[in-house]
Formats: C-alpha cells, structure tokens, sequence
C-alpha cells in the first residue's frame, strides 16, 4: 500500500475505534486498490476513498420488548446506510448476539462493493441487532421483530432504504417485520423488504438465490481451468440459509457434499447430505446439527466443537459467518488437495487465510463476488413489485445465473486489466469501487 492509501487507512482506523471487523474489511479493499489509484488520480483529488468509509447515515436505537414470563428485555438495533450513489441503500438484518456497530458497518462497507458488482441499481447498508432468536418462541420473535420495526419504520422505504435477511433473519422474522411496517404506515409497499413470503411478494428463488449463486460462481471458476463441480468433494460449513443451498446445488451439479456445521459442531456424512432431512431439521424444525447425525444414522460422525476444515475436500464452500476459516484451517485444507474456495458467507476467511490460498494459486472466490446472488435476487424482488408481477422460478434463476456469470467475468477481466490475472478478490474490490466511485464523482460532493 503506499503512503496515501496508508495515510487514508490508518485515519479510517483512528474514527473508528475497536471496529475491527470493519477493519478488516477496509484493509482489505484498500489493498486491492494500489493499482487504482495509481491510474485515476482524480478519485483522491475528490476525497472519494475518505467519503466512502464514512456512512451516510448511522441509526443505534433501543428495542425494547417483553418475554413470556413478562419481563422486560432491552436490546440495541442498528441500521447503517453506507452509500447510496448507485440507489436506495439495500442489505440485510442480522440478529445475533455477537452483532455491534463494527460487524454491521463491516457488512454494510462490503455490500457497498458487492452490490455494484451485481450491476443492479442498489446502493450499500445493513443492520440488525444483538437479540438472538435461538431457544425464543415465534410470539417472543414476533414482538422483537414489531418493537425492532417501530423504530426502523422511519428510515427505510422503496426509494430510500430496503432491508433483507441475513443470520438469524428468514421468511418468519421478514413476515413479523413487514406485517409491523405494514401496521403502522398503513401502505401495502412490498418494495419496501426483500425475502418475503412466495403468497405475499416475495420472488420465488430468493430463498435459493446466495447458495446456489456462491455454487454457480465457483463452477465458472472451475470452468476456466477445465474442471467443474462434478466429482469434487465438496466442505461446506454453517446449516442455514447460504449453506443448505449451496449443498442442494453443488451436488445437483454432481458433487459429494460431506459436511454441514452449526456453532456447536459438525457432521461428516461420506454417503453425502441428506437435503431433504437437513431442511427438515433445520429450517422446519429449528433444531441442531447433532440431531441430523443421530437421525441419519451410523455412516454418519459428528464433531462438538471441531473445526469442519478439518475434513479433507477439494472445494470448501464456507458459509457461516466471518472469520470462521483461519490460516491453520487453510494450510490442513490445502494439504488435502483443495482447488477452490467461494465465500458463501461475508468475509468467513481470515486475511491469513485468504492470502496463503492466493499464494497456493488456488481458485479463490471472495464473498463480495461469489455470494452477491442473493442480493442480485432481492432486486429481482423489488423488480417485481414494482411491476406488481411475479415470475417463474426458471425465468428467475435464469437471471440468477446470468448475473453470477457476469459477475464472474467482470472480476476476472479486471484483475486482468490491472495486471493481475486469476485474483478475483482485486478484480472484485476494484470493479465495484470504480463503479461507485464514478457515480460519486458524477453527483458532486454529497
Ligand atoms: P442463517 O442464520 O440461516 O445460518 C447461519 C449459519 O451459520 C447457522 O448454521 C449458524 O449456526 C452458523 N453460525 C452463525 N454464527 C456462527 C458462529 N459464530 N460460529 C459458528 N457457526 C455460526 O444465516 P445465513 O445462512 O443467511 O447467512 C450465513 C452467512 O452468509 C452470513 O455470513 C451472511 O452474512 C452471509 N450472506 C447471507 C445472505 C442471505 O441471502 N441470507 C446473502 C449474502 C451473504 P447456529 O445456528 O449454531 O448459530
């Protein structure tokens, strides 16, 4: 990095105290961006960098809300609008325990970038909260999700800011959300959430939309050094949302699956994931991990608290949460005989991690690109509330697809362009931050 970016960077770090996850992020994108700024001085003469890593707007507000026994319970909301140059900002929820400013301003600074890659006209935000809805009832979920949205309610709109999913954040929690956004602005504006309902505005394939579209992004990297997913033998980490798509596609496109993990452990199953029975328990059921182990069988092992990097396999498809995959997982993976990495999750690879599988040459593909097809699917979404239309699921993943082999081209030609072939997380970092950057300059100093 050279002195001014160094400079940038390091006045980013000092505003933002303890934030190191939004840290992380920023080193990562400025490192990528060296070749950039060399070529476009007029991006520095315009403050663009500094503008964007301060959010336009950052909401913290109290959620308060009453269990089942009665009690009070107190909690704090986040929405942080981080760029809106190319449109309404748009980005995910999250409810976890673990969520504070520097996770959600991590989120929302990467959703800048990825959502420009999708070509779509959305600009970057994301929020959540530090509830956790595991071991709630619905009826607790319910009355979080009402007294979260009371304050939200404000600040978001179609034109303004549209919010989505994302951990501990699906179709129930959208549904509590948006029957409360409903309530209270007496408006049907189904454009105003994405991952709705099928019956209510939602579009068919967004549930899909992340996995398969991080499984797509990695078969297109595949395809340039003559393989594909069939035959691999493929790692996959977390249960939810991201991970039991990205299962479902990988093996329709021929591979053997062979884990799935949840924060208390992992499985190993040498026959192959059981779909059908991890959705079930997962998404039906709201159960654990070790339940699918002790349903499915003897073929099956599971592991408490084990790292699932430590299974061999030649794609590792991580999608449960940031910084779960660290350099002693990626040098146990690598010495397996791993070609492929796509992030189905946000930033789930240490720095450490990403840089010993770029330097292995394996196929890396970086959450920015590989799993921007859910929010490409979101947009879908608001496409088709605007037009009060609802397409097919073949028409929609049809675009899916589209968008993910353009997204994989995009960063491939640019990594080229900058003299640095095969790296799709520069090609990534710097596509998306040229269009951004662009509309920026274009609508002056605001
Ligand atoms: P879900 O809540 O559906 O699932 C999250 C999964 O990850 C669960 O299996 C969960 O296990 C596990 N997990 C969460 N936190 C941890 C942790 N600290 N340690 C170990 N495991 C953990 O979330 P999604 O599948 O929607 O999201 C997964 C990732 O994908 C996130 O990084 C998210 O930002 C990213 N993403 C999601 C998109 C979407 O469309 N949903 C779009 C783009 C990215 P447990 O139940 O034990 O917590």
């Amino acid at each position: 990095m050279d002195a001014q970016l160094l400079e940038i960077r390091d006045e980013v770090f000092r505003r933002n105290p303890g934030e190191t996850e939004f840290h992380q992020a920023v080193n990562e994108v400025f490192e990528s961006l060296v070749p950039l700024s060399a070529r476009h001085p007029e991006y520095a003469d315009a403050a663009i960098l500094q503008r964007i890593c301060e959010p336009e707007r950052q909401i913290i507000f109290r959620v308060p809300w009453v269990d089942d026994a009665g009690k009070v319970q107190i909690n704090r909301g986040f929405r942080v609008e981080f760029n809106s140059a190319l449109g309404p900002y748009k980005g995910g929820l999250r409810f976890h325990p673990s969520v504070y400013l520097g996770i959600v301003k991590f989120l929302g600074f990467e959703q800048i970038f990825k959502n420009a890659l999708t070509g779509m006209p959305i600009g970057g935000g994301k929020g959540g909260a530090d509830f956790d809805p595991r071991g709630k009832s619905d009826a607790e979920v319910m009355r979080f999700c009402q007294s979260f949205m009371t304050e939200l309610y404000r600040h978001i709109g179609e034109y303004t800011d549209v919010p989505a999913g994302d951990i501990g954040v699906g179709g129930r929690e959208i549904g509590y959300l948006f029957g409360q956004y409903k309530r209270i602005t007496n408006r049907y504006e189904s454009g105003v959430l994405t991952g709705k309902g099928i019956g209510w505005g939602g579009s068919l394939v967004r549930p899909e939309a992340t996995g398969y579209g991080a499984v797509l992004f990695a078969e297109e990297m595949l395809k340039t050094r003559g393989q594909s997913f069939d035959g691999q033998r493929v790692a996959v980490s977390g249960s939810g949302n991201v991970a039991i798509n990205a299962i479902a596609k990988a093996q329709a496109l021929g591979a053997s699956v062979v884990t799935a993990s949840d924060s208390g452990g992992y499985v190993v199953d040498e026959a192959g994931i059981d779909v059908e029975l991890l959705r079930q328990i997962k998404e039906v059921e709201r159960g654990r991990i070790s339940e699918y182990a002790e349903r499915r069988g003897a073929s099956v092992s599971y592991v408490a608290d084990g790292s699932v990097w430590d299974v061999d396999a030649t794609v590792a498809l991580p999608c449960a949460t940031q910084n779960e995959l660290n350099d002693k997982n990626a040098a146990k993976l690598l010495a397996s005989g791993l070609v492929a990495v796509a992030e189905g999750a946000n930033m789930p690879c240490t720095a450490e991690a990403t840089a010993m599988f770029q330097e292995a040459g394996i196929l890396f593909g970086p959450g920015k690109a590989a799993n921007a097809g859910g929010v490409a699917t979101s947009a879908l979404e608001m496409q088709q509330n605007a037009s009060r239309d609802a397409w097919s699921f073949e028409h929609t993943e049809e675009r899916l697809t589209d968008i993910m082999v353009n997204i994989h081209e995009s960063c491939a030609a640019t990594a080229e362009e900058y003299g640095m072939p095969g790296n799709y997380v520069a090609g990534a970092n710097i596509d998306g931050f040229k269009r951004v950057a662009d509309a920026m300059l274009a609508l002056g100093v605001i």
